[in-house]
């Protein structure tokens, strides 16, 4: 899964000293908004240096902070948008990046902002070529924030995002292996993941209680396979991975529309045995499994 692959060894356990409020401006991290600023100068350039961006890029910075990125991010983009949600960051990071006529900050909610329109207008006034989104993701919404920038075409050409690396380990996984979950199939259907460097607790302000991952996600020019119903698809790769012990010819019967007789008709002529499970499954399988239920229905 990586292009790079590298772990910072000896760290310490704790939040590194000098590491406190002084650093927020006084301003108390919120819990309840996934606050844990980055502190970490190497993890912030190896983030910075991960993105490809230049001065034909817009980029979208979710969740700016104090501006930790942000200041980096600001310097090499043709645009930045940042969306903050925490009304106290607002007035800190106006004043912070003043100066930049291609910064704009969007104090909004990351999982209502119209993305799609978003990059649209900016892409149209600035003539910039490609789309980069980046972002330290509050940890409370990380799969929301994936699904939603995966579902929608929001344009963009990549995503490179920290998060919890536990969450990292299943995005990143190989669908077919024992970490993948329903959402590895949708990340690999319209990207491909590469792993930017780890980033242990000790990076943080306050440092969270795991560890996390930066990944980056090249999204496709075409979904990773063809199905009559991609709708369809992730619904049977979610049915089926609900009760991930059950095998797919009893965890498919939570899909409702389909007889137990008509699942197994489907895996026959899918050529899967109906005693495997969903994480069995790869990309391929499932998008053949999906099609020969399908057929069922509309014979
Ligand atoms: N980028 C900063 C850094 O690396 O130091 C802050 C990262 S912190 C993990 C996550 C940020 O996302 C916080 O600033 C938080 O206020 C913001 N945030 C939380 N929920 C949000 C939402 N729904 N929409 C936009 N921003 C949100």
């Amino acid at each position: 899964m990586s292009k790079s692959n590298k772990t910072k060894k000896n760290r310490r356990k704790d939040t590194p000293r000098g590491a406190d409020l002084r650093m927020t401006g006084g301003l108390r991290p919120s819990k309840k908004l996934g606050q844990n600023f980055l502190v970490d100068e190497e993890v912030i350039s190896e983030i910075i240096e991960g993105s490809s961006i230049d001065e034909s890029s817009l980029v979208i910075e979710i969740g700016p902070g104090m501006g930790a990125l942000t200041e980096h991010l600001v310097e090499r983009a043709g645009r930045l948008v940042a969306i903050e949600l925490d009304d106290r960051l607002i007035p800190v990071l106006r004043v912070k990046f003043f100066g930049y006529d291609n910064f704009e900050l969007i104090h909004g909610d990351i999982l209502e902002v119209d993305l799609e329109e978003l990059v649209r207008r900016e892409k149209e006034e600035y003539s910039l070529t490609n789309v980069r989104i980046v972002g330290n993701l509050p940890y409370y919404i990380t799969t929301p924030i994936i699904t939603k920038l995966l579902e929608k075409g929001t344009g963009a050409d990549s995503i490179t995002a920290m998060m919890q690396k536990e969450v990292g380990d299943r995005l990143a996984a190989e669908p077919g292996t024992k970490n993948a979950g329903a959402i590895t199939y949708q990340v690999h259907m319209y990207s491909e993941v590469f792993k930017v460097v780890d980033a242990p607790s000790d990076c943080f302000y306050p440092a969270p209680k795991v560890d996390s991952v930066v990944l980056r996600m090249d999204l496709r020019d075409e979904p990773a396979v063809k199905v009559s119903d991609e709708e369809f698809f992730f619904r049977c790769i979610k049915a089926g991975f609900m009760q991930r012990r059950k095998t797919l010819l009893n965890s498919l019967m939570t899909l409702g529309d389909f007889s137990k007789a008509e699942i197994s008709e489907a895996l026959e002529k899918a050529g899967i045995e109906t005693t495997r499970r969903a994480e069995s499954l790869d990309m391929n399988e499932f998008a053949i499994l999906a099609d020969c239920l399908k057929e069922t229905k509309n014979r």
